[in-house]
């Protein structure tokens, strides 16, 4: 693959991980991005390495949306909107949210996720990446003694993918970890995930590229895809006009992949679901492992000395002012389940997009109407664990190498499926 350029758009999760597996198998890549900074929704996110876990596409899913439509504070909030592709997206996304569609979705992500902790822990070796990775699984959190049962089924549920999960009562979880409040009634622990500092990951990956040859051009923004007189995709444009040429493209570049592939008249239909996250630094328990506090939605995981917390999930249009008390509700969310929150002093406040398609599934592949393109984007909030995976598959996909994970499995992912509705 000596003489084949890759140019892939987006230096996220995605991205640097499809640029990784490129490097490797002696492609020329060239990464474009706008920022320099690397504060994307993958350096901004929990930093759950979750393995198994299940789509947006719950059941339920669709209902509980609309019911919380009209509380602005709530986990998930739609804002109200009339927008044709809206409702396009949320009637999709409702037909989804089915038992026989999840158990198609799980089959693939199942089969990602012992995938991508392989490719995961093959870079942060070879590259010596240090981000704080850990394999202590992570856990649901339940307050309420009620939510105990639902919890352990759903984790149960896992067995039949190969997933182990153990079921940990109160008292035996706070001798394990003193840093959870005397009222959360237990946890479900998901055993085979793991922890990160995904701005470390990327930025550790970003370094390991440059090392291996890669080029990443920072502070560059691409307006468009290019085209020759055969059709065929043959790069990308840049706001100032330069033409950045390759053999192939691969758009990584999130929740913006969409209006960049229109411009190539490919669509790629998805919902920006804005997050938050807040960094404290002094909180005097810090937990061993991270998790997801079940009746908030809000994710944890102590990073070094600080404990971020994450979550919220707000389908809105890019680009509008974040909203102070969807913020101000991870600490107050968090307050019931863990000691001594009060005590942490801020030290960082942050806001993101998930690209999120209306089935709940990424899109990685080839774009059959275009020719030369490549697309790695949607995986809404799975994106930092299915990073490295998506890597290796759009890798294989280019250098025409045969997949590990079935076709059939495969085509949950395809682009081709969003051609056909
Ligand atoms: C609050 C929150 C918590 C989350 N928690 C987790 C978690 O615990 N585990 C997990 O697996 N996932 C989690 N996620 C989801 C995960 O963060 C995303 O799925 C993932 O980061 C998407 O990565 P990406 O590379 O596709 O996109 P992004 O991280 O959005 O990167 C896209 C890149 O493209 C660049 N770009 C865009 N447009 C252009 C352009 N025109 N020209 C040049 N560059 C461009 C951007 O600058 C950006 O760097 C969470 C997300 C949020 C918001």
């Amino acid at each position: 693959m000596g003489n084949q350029r890759t140019v892939v758009v987006g230096a996220g999760i995605v991205g640097l991980c499809t640029a990784y597996e490129l490097a490797l198998r002696g492609v020329d890549v060239v990464v474009l991005d706008r920022s320099a900074t690397f504060d994307s929704a993958s350096c901004g996110n929990a930093g759950l390495f979750s393995i198994g876990h299940y789509p947006l596409t719950k059941p339920g899913a669709s209902w509980r949306g609309l019911r919380w439509m009209f509380d602005s504070t709530s986990p998930l909030w739609i804002r109200p909107s009339f927008s044709p592709e809206l409702l396009r997206w949320l009637y999709t996304f409702h037909t989804h949210c089915n038992e026989a569609h999840m158990h198609r979705c799980m089959r693939t992500l199942c089969a990602m996720g012992w995938r991508t902790v392989q490719a995961l822990e093959a870079m942060l070796d070879a590259e010596s990446i240090d981000c704080l990775y850990r394999r202590s699984g992570w856990l649901d959190l339940i307050h309420d003694e009620a939510n105990l049962d639902a919890a352990a089924a759903e984790g149960r549920a896992l067995s039949s993918y190969g997933y182990r999960t153990d079921r940990i009562g109160g008292a035996e979880l706070r001798r394990r970890d003193g840093a959870y409040a005397d009222e959360v009634a237990g946890a479900i622990h998901y055993v085979d995930s793991g922890i990160i500092h995904p701005g470390q990951l990327v930025r550790g990956l970003a370094d390991a590229l440059a090392k291996r040859g890669v080029t990443i051009r920072t502070n560059v923004t691409v307006t468009g895809l290019t085209r020759d007189s055969s059709g065929r995709c043959v790069g990308a444009r840049l706001e100032s006009g330069e033409v950045v040429r390759a053999q192939t493209t691969v758009l990584a570049a999130g929740i913006w992949s969409d209006e960049l592939a229109r411009s190539a008249g490919v669509r790629i239909a998805m919902q920006p679901a804005r997050g938050y996250h807040v960094q404290l630094d002094g909180v005097p328990h810090l937990p061993v492992t991270g998790g997801v506090m079940r009746e908030t939605f809000i994710a944890y995981n102590p990073m070094g000395s600080q404990l971020r917390l994450a979550g919220t999930l707000e389908i809105a249009p890019v680009g509008r002012p974040w909203m102070r008390k969807r913020m101000n509700a991870l600490v107050a969310g968090a307050r019931k389940y863990l000691h001594g929150i009060d005590g942490g002093r801020v030290t960082h406040e942050w806001a993101g997009y998930r690209p999120c398609t209306a089935d709940g599934m990424p899109v990685i592949g080839a774009v059959r109407e275009l020719p030369g393109l490549y697309v790695a984007t949607g995986h809404a909030m799975m994106g930092l664990m299915l990073g490295p995976v998506t890597g290796r598959i759009v890798a294989a996909d280019i250098c025409g190498e045969p997949q590990s994970i079935d076709e059939e499995l495969l085509a949950a992912v395809r682009p081709d499926r969003l051609a056909r509705g």
